[in-house]
């Protein structure tokens, strides 16, 4: 296929709209929130909010890095909003969530990675909102173990952290990186904190073989990651990483059965999955486990 070709009818689903779009919309103002699911017209918005899961950005909306898939912009980041975990805390007590996910930008610029901003977040959702399940997608933090220790003393219920690609194309689609180091990251999050389940997920149809994929899969077991997501790569804009080939869904649910093989505890796999899609039915099913 050419690149950016047109989507196959698998990839169309309708955004959500009218009263529920209406809604989050309005809680969006009015609250200052920022969710990725909101800013990334992310297709399953509607679904996630029903089920009481929503995920947030932090540390700014600009990264120190940028990816030639993501949407988010470079440059040179804000400093840090020291409010900013007590606002996104609230937020998540108000919508009465059960499943926050937190991500961030990249913070290069911070010489703790924004480590300690994560960690200062889940210590007041802990306050504000006990019963919501707290899962964090951190980024690799430039390998920094010290700043690892700080995000998981503060005791975060999942701890991810997305290799996003197989290691062949990391010069290409996410410079900046390193796949060793992104997998290094894991294995030291499960040394440290046994206890705290760590989770991953690549992006599919980006130039990889399934070969590649599947050689991938065996590394995160190595490191003990209990949580997988596969889903298809999307290009933000003609000037990203071109889609490479539509991943057509029988192939996700071939990749689902072999890493389920390879004894990944729950794997969400399929072209609209999304790190954060089902996030709430994965905790539970690894704690019936
Ligand atoms: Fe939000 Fe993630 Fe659900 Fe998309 S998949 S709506 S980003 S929680
Ligand atoms: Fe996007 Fe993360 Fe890459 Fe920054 S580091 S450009 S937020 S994927």
């Amino acid at each position: 296929t050419s690149p950016h070709s047109r989507k196959p009818d698998w990839l169309k689903v309708r955004l959500p709209q009218g009263p529920q779009w209406a809604r989050i919309d309005r809680l969006h103002r009015e609250q200052g929130l920022h969710s990725v699911c909101r800013s990334a017209a992310c297709p399953n918005l509607g679904e996630c909010w029903d089920r009481g899961t929503a995920t947030f950005m932090i540390l700014g909306n600009t990264c120190t890095r940028s990816c030639a898939f993501c949407n988010v912009q470079g440059g040179t980041p804000q400093p840090l909003d020291e409010g900013e975990p007590q606002k996104v805390a609230r937020a998540v007590a108000t919508l009465q969530l059960k499943h926050a996910v937190i991500t961030s930008v990249t913070r290069d610029d911070q010489p703790d990675g924004g480590a300690e901003q994560f960690a200062a977040l889940v210590r007041a959702l802990r306050l504000e909102a006990p019963s919501c399940r707290v899962e964090l997608l951190i980024p690799d933090l430039l390998g920094n173990p010290e700043a690892l220790e700080t995000i998981l003393n503060a005791g975060p219920d999942i701890l991810g952290h997305n290799l996003e690609t197989v290691p062949r194309l990391y010069p290409q689609v996410r410079q900046g990186a390193d796949f060793n180091r992104s997998l290094l990251l894991l294995r030291d999050a499960q040394r440290l904190a046994p206890h705290i389940p760590t989770k991953s997920g690549l992006m599919l149809g980006l130039g990889e073989s399934y070969v590649e994929i599947i050689e991938v899969l065996h590394q995160l077991r190595a490191m003990e990651v209990s949580f997988l997501t596969l889903g298809q790569y999307l290009a933000p804009s003609r000037s990203h990483h071109p889609v490479h080939r539509y991943v057509p869904p029988e192939e996700f649910e071939d990749l689902r059965q072999d890493a389920l093989k390879l004894g990944f505890v729950h794997v969400e796999s399929g072209p609209l999955v999304r790190s954060s899609y089902h996030a709430e039915q994965q905790f539970k099913e690894s704690h019936h486990a």
